[in-house]
């Protein structure tokens, strides 16, 4: 009985301010003024607006050497969580540029995003989500090794990214690599985008990857972003190399842009979305070892190929120069990878009761 007698005025508290001042359906969709770093000169013409849809700043953590044990290092780590700007529906790089890309389609009065990627597209993913907070419908163009509709009744229909693009309400078109190849992601996105407008809707179009210059404004904020952190924290002051990997290269572009002494390691070894035995295994024992799960795409290969250039000798690392990776996220695509990345793991233990 005394909890509901407390419970009528809290709840009359927190209903009355929200419906007396209006809010939308949508209040997530919250245009405010871009303030561009100082660097920026306004004859680059830098947006006026974005949307706040990040966790910022992202933390820089100190973690383990990804280094073997082989391999005596004087030389430290540390991460820039872009992992965690945003939660598991939202979280990735691909959220600093939607800040901007979604402020330009709400200013546009579009009503529906459309994208393309891969069928585990970290971009189609978080565009879908942070679309739907937003108030857009999302269609998104798949491409997919089995575009047939069939295919995503079954188990794979929900594995990884597919499992929050598609709880979002995203419309999902799926092409083959051959049709996406013969086409180009602009025709395939245009075909859409000419057919919604047919229907008397409002498209907005966002490139692979959210990389156009727009999008890149997020990564160069995301540099001066760094910056402070390095001006102001003395544990990261020994950092002389920044690695990060690439896409579409949105973030590189942004990255290269902003930064003063950057360093970049290609990790394309077998192709995109195809992992080697050593990457994978690369992947698995530095989860183990510190807690981070790289994916296997894009942060786990590019890892490993600057480890691998430091142990070659490829890349040297002065003493004592540490290291800043920048963990653009996308642990979701890992799923499509379970089978390989488990087939090790700890022996599980029933319970001796
Ligand atoms: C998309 C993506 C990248 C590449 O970023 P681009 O801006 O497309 O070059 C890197 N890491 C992850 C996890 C990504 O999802």
């Amino acid at each position: 009985m005394q909890t509901t007698i407390l419970l009528l005025p809290i709840l009359v508290l927190v209903l009355l301010p929200m419906s007396s001042t209006g809010l939308s359906l949508f209040p997530a969709r919250r245009l405010i003024p871009y303030i561009p770093p100082t660097f920026i000169s306004p004859s680059s013409l830098p947006p006026t607006s974005r949307i706040p849809l990040c966790n910022l700043p992202t933390p820089v953590h100190s973690v383990p050497s990804p280094l073997s044990t082989k391999f005596p290092t004087k030389n430290k780590f540390h991460l820039k969580r872009d992992d965690s700007t945003g939660g598991i529906e939202l979280g990735g790089n691909k959220l600093r540029k939607l800040e901007f890309l979604l402020a330009q389609a709400a200013l546009e009065s579009a009503d529906t995003l459309v994208t393309i990627g891969g069928i585990q597209s970290n971009h189609c993913r978080a565009t879908a989500c942070a679309g739907r907070l937003c108030g857009f419908d999302t269609e998104v163009i798949l491409r997919c090794p089995d575009p047939s509709p069939d295919k995503f009744q079954g188990p794979s229909g929900t594995e990884g990214n597919l499992m929050y693009l598609r709880s979002s309400g995203s419309k999902i078109h799926t092409v083959t690599k051959q049709e996406y190849a013969t086409h180009g992601s602009s025709k395939l996105l245009s075909l859409v985008s000419s057919s919604l407008k047919s229907l008397g809707k409002s498209p907005y179009t966002i490139p692979v990857g959210g990389s156009n210059a727009l999008g890149t404004w997020g990564y160069i904020s995301a540099a001066s972003e760094f910056r402070k952190q390095f001006e102001e924290d003395d544990t990261l002051k020994n950092i002389k190399h920044i690695v990060y990997t690439t896409g579409s290269g949105g973030t590189a572009a942004g990255l290269t842009y902003g930064l003063i002494k950057s360093f970049e390691e290609k990790g394309r070894n077998k192709g995109y979305a195809i992992s080697s035995d050593e990457e994978i295994n690369f992947v698995k024992s530095y989860a183990e070892k510190s807690g981070v799960f790289l994916d296997t795409v894009y942060t786990g290969k590019a890892m490993y190929a600057f480890c691998k250039g430091v142990e070659e000798g490829g890349v040297v690392l002065g003493e004592g120069e540490e290291v800043l990776f920048w963990h653009t996220g996308g642990a979701l695509g890992g799923y499509a990878e379970a089978s390989r990345i488990s087939s090790d793991f700890q022996q599980v233990k029933r319970m001796d009761l």
